[in-house]
């Protein structure tokens, strides 16, 4: 029988950042490794999902959700397999998709955790395609954004889990697609393999125009992912009626006080008056009525069966890694989904 690990390296918020985060914001502890009581497990992470919503659990700020506490194990969603376990239903062996944050081990009750199997196919994918950030892309599009059949969608971080998905499904619904990313590695894969009508670099000086050349009959759907200048140059191309799901303004979240520059809260007001632009702010855990996630599952499964759908990970090697995999994906280093490896 194998010895019984010994050693928890977990990662907790030592310091509240303000602006990106530094080498104080979180702090690696190492701890005994808890034993599962009555109707608990132990689970042990294989892998960790970074996520751009983890920025703001690290503010003391009024949001859908608690921040993390100072001294508390950073959140997060792992792919795990049991490896003890006094709870009915699940036992050594199995995988799990549970909420147990930047650790190597956990104790869990059961609460909010999802079967995954003995053998996975891709277990990782459970925290990408086909887990939350899939879900969003799904229920924003369809439900928020509501794309018909020759419309133009546009959709910044294109290469990302959230809006290669956004990008596939809109073109899988007879949609004009055209990606925003940064760098010509990212555009390449977004038209080469995602399938993308364009992709525009968001980093080009000629940013503005050629997203407008890109969107010759405007634009009817705008997913946000980012805020900042891709918003800005969106706003003159919107159409009447269009709608704006706004799922995240990654651009913005390592903010220490207001941006730079000029108000563009006329433009953006006053666009969306004038063209009578929908604008929905969702989060994905509470917007949408548990009959979406349902047929988010089917019709996912499904596409990615049938080759509709393609995926990308960006892996990283070791919970030592995460912080700075985490600063990299906040500033566009990562290419696909970023997911660390841990075990
Ligand atoms: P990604 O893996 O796509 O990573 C974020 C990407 O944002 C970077 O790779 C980078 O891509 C892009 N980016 C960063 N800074 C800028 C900038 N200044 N201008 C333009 N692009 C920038 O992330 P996800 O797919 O996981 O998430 C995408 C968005 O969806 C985020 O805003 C996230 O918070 C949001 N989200 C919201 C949810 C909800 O419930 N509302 C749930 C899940 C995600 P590039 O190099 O191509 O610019």
């Amino acid at each position: 029988m194998s010895q019984r690990p010994e050693v928890n390296r977990r990662f907790v918020l030592a310091e509240r950042p303000n602006g990106p985060p530094d080498e104080n914001t979180l702090r690696l502890e190492e701890t005994g490794v808890p034993r599962p009581g009555d109707a608990q497990m132990l689970l042990r992470t294989e892998y960790l999902s970074l996520d751009p919503y983890m920025r703001g659990r690290m503010n003391d700020a009024k949001s859908y959700a608690t921040p993390v506490a100072i001294g508390e194990v950073m959140t997060g969603q792992v792919v795990a397999e049991v490896v003890e376990s006094n709870l009915d239903g699940f036992a050594p062996g199995d995988h799990v998709l549970a909420a147990s944050g930047w650790q190597d081990y956990a104790v869990s009750d059961g609460t909010g955790v999802m079967p995954l199997g003995t053998a996975p196919e891709n277990p990782s994918w459970a925290l990408g395609i086909l887990g939350m950030p899939g879900y969003t892309a799904y229920a924003g599009l369809l439900k928020i954004g509501r794309p018909k059949p020759g419309e133009t969608v546009v959709v910044a971080a294109a290469s990302g889990p959230v809006g290669a998905t956004v990008g596939q499904i809109a073109r899988l619904k007879g949609c004009r697609v055209v990606g925003v990313a940064g760098g010509a590695e990212k555009c390449a894969h977004v038209t080469g393999t995602l399938g993308f009508d364009a992709c525009i670099d968001h980093r080009a000086e000629d940013f503005a125009a050629r997203l407008a050349a890109a969107c010759p009959d405007g634009i009817d759907v705008y997913f946000e992912n980012v805020g900042g200048k891709v918003l800005y140059a969106v706003l003159p191309l919107l159409n009447p009626f269009s709608r704006m799901p706004v799922c995240g303004v990654v651009s913005w979240y390592n903010l220490a006080g207001l941006p730079e520059g000029p108000d563009h809260g006329p433009a953006i007001m006053g666009t969306i008056l004038r063209m009578k632009v929908k604008v929905e702010g969702f989060i994905i855990f509470d917007s949408f009525p548990q009959s979406v996630y349902e047929e988010f599952r089917a019709d996912m499964t499904g596409w990615i069966a049938e080759g509709r759908v393609q995926y990308k990970e960006h892996v990283v090697e070791g919970l030592e890694a995460a912080p700075a995999a985490f600063n990299d994906l906040l500033a566009g280093r990562n290419f696909g989904k970023m997911v660390v490896k841990v075990a």
